[in-house]
């Protein structure tokens, strides 16, 4: 029983991977035959793991359809983001001045990832973008906070890549090293400006276009994420 749940949640943590690092595309078919043969695992593993991900928004499931990668609407995405906007500010709030050495030099660690991704490897520069603010979610230590920010920081990528412009859904790693600054020195007002400031600037850029990139093969993704999670 554990090890079934064990292996959904491997399966889902994979498959989220892949959709916040924008390699599987909104409305992409997930076929479960393609997926347990990837995975190594049985149906209905492969059935329980898209039921996480469909409470996070990230799949749809239709019956007779199978599961396909979410496309949410546009109004839809507007609110997810203005939320996380919200949520975020709250993050900050909690970590002004709690910040300890030891996290901030983690958060650090991963903004130079992103430097050292931004122009090699779209994939794994989204890892660590997306993990910064996954990562600053965790420090607060508050379940309620993760849980409702965690499928929203996983849905923006999707919105991005829906209504964003290519190669402009970034996060700017220059402001995501201001911010762990002024959390480290305690100064409340100024990283809430920083942080709403980022999301702002990162939202109006991605949005001021909406041309797409083409998007590899199914199996070539699932290969991928299957072995590194
Ligand atoms: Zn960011």
């Amino acid at each position: 029983m554990l090890e079934a749940r064990n292996n959904a949640q491997h399966v889902y943590d994979a498959l989220t991977s892949a959709i916040v690092e924008q390699a599987l595309a909104p409305e992409t078919k997930l076929p479960e035959e393609l997926i347990c043969k990837q995975f190594g695992v049985s149906r209905h593993i492969v059935r329980s793991a898209f039921q996480m991900l469909a409470a996070d928004g990230l799949v749809d499931i239709r019956q007779n359809r199978g599961a396909t990668v979410a496309k949410p609407s546009f109004e839809h995405g507007m609110d997810v983001l203005r939320i996380r906007m919200e949520l975020e500010d709250v993050v900050v709030r909690y970590l002004a001045g709690n910040l300890n050495k030891a996290q901030a030099a983690q958060l650090r660690e991963s903004i130079n990832k992103e430097h050292e991704y931004i122009h090699i490897d779209h994939a794994l520069y989204m890892r660590h973008a997306y993990g910064f603010h996954r990562s600053l979610a965790r420090m607060t230590e508050s379940k309620i906070l993760i849980r409702y920010l965690d499928p929203l920081l996983s849905q923006s990528s999707l919105v991005l890549y829906l209504y964003g412009r290519p190669r402009w859904t970034k996060c700017n790693a220059d402001e995501h090293l201001e911010i762990v600054s002024a959390l480290e020195a305690g100064q409340e007002a100024k990283a809430c400006k920083l942080m709403r400031n980022h999301l702002e600037a990162m939202f109006q850029r991605a949005f001021s276009d909406t041309a797409k990139d083409e998007t590899t093969s199914l199996i070539d993704v699932l290969e991928r994420y299957a072995k590194v999670s």
